[in-house]
């Protein structure tokens, strides 16, 4: 193999995503003995040289810019739309965030490259990759390869690619943005606090549902995340009662996370939720009713009242 690799690295505030290196681990791997850059826009893109040539970037594109601190959909596809033209890549790789899921079909059109989004895992043919991405909901997978000319355009679930290091010492290539007619302006942003570790990204998740019954029923599961070093989740059941903000979902139509550790309490396990989290490494189930569905698919369950259990489990890490 002897490929040329392009690989997003994306942050958030001033961290560089962890998908972001799971994307170059993959890209080194597709790329052989050829050529993996990277780019970074922001302020801080100087700030994750070092980093990504830690995961193998031989070159890193940076556009030290803080008008690119945030996502903006015209901003950054501009921008990308020049780094493609000036690299011009065999495969381009990103995370499957929610910023790169606007873009991403967006350039894939504009250059009418192929894209396979989602992807979770690969398998070679030869040298050729076969993409692994979850249909159904996450009840089958499906194997997907390129037929398109032009550049393979992935998109990765953050949480399912190995971070391997492969430490090189990377050329840093600092360009100017070209001047961009903007279609849209970012007029307020809104932040909604959903915990200081990205629910996406988290190793461990300990979600909530109806079961939690108030906000405040939150408290201990927070308490239980807090000690594991994990995030807090939850349903749509208990974001719909308003026990906390939607930016909890976990599922179909919220976020889709792949933790080692994922800890269900009070969620009945509808397939709607059991979407977002059926990957996830192991599974764990704390619910009243044995005859809930989210035991078909834990790997432990514990039948019985979570407001007694939760606290038990946090008092025994605690002791760790
Ligand atoms: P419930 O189904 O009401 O379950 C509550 C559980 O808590 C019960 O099993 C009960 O036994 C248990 N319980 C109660 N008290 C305790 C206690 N003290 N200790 C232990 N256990 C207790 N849902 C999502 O989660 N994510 C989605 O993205 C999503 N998208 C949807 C999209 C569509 C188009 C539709 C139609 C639905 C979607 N839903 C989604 C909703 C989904 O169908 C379920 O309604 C929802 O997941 C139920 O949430 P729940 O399990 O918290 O609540």
């Amino acid at each position: 193999m002897n490929k040329k690799v392009l690989v997003f690295a994306e942050s958030k505030g001033s961290v560089l995503r962890q998908v972001s290196l799971e994307a170059l681990s993959l890209g080194k791997q597709i790329a052989g003995q050829g050529e993996l850059i990277a780019a970074a826009f922001g302020s801080g893109a100087d700030g994750y040289v070092e980093a990504l040539g830690q995961h193998g970037a031989n070159q890193v594109w940076t556009l030290s810019d803080d008008r690119y601190n945030r996502y903006h959909s015209d901003l950054y596809f501009h921008a990308f739309v020049q780094v493609i033209q000036e690299t011009n890549p065999d495969v381009i790789i990103v995370g499957h965030t929610a910023n790169m899921k606007d873009v991403a079909p967006r350039i894939a059109s504009r250059f009418g490259y192929g894209l396979i989004t989602d992807c979770t895992g690969v398998e070679f043919e030869g040298e050729e990759p076969i993409y692994i991405r979850p249909i159904y909901a996450g009840k089958a997978f499906e194997k997907k390869r390129f037929t398109s000319s032009g550049a393979m355009f992935i998109t990765i679930r953050p949480n399912n690619f190995k971070v391997e290091p492969s430490p090189t010492l990377p050329a840093t290539v600092p360009f100017q943005a070209e001047p961009v007619d903007l279609q849209t302006v970012i007029r307020e942003i809104v932040l909604k606090s959903t915990g200081a570790i990205d629910l996406a990204e988290a190793k461990i998740v300990v979600s909530g549902g109806r079961g939690v019954k108030h906000p405040d029923g939150f408290e201990p599961l927070q308490e239980l995340a807090s000690v594991l070093g994990g995030a807090v989740g939850a349903s749509r059941g208990a974001c719909d009662e308003g026990y906390c903000d939607y930016g909890l979902q976990i599922g179909q139509t919220g976020k889709v996370v792949t933790p080692d550790l994922y800890i269900a309490c009070g969620i009945s396990g509808a397939i709607q939720h059991v979407a977002g989290m059926s990957n996830s490494k192991v599974i764990v189930a704390i619910n009243k009713d044995p005859e809930a569905p989210i035991f078909q698919i834990a790997d432990y369950g514990i039948v019985g009242d979570l407001f007694e259990i939760v606290p038990l489990l946090t008092a025994e890490f605690k002791k760790k």
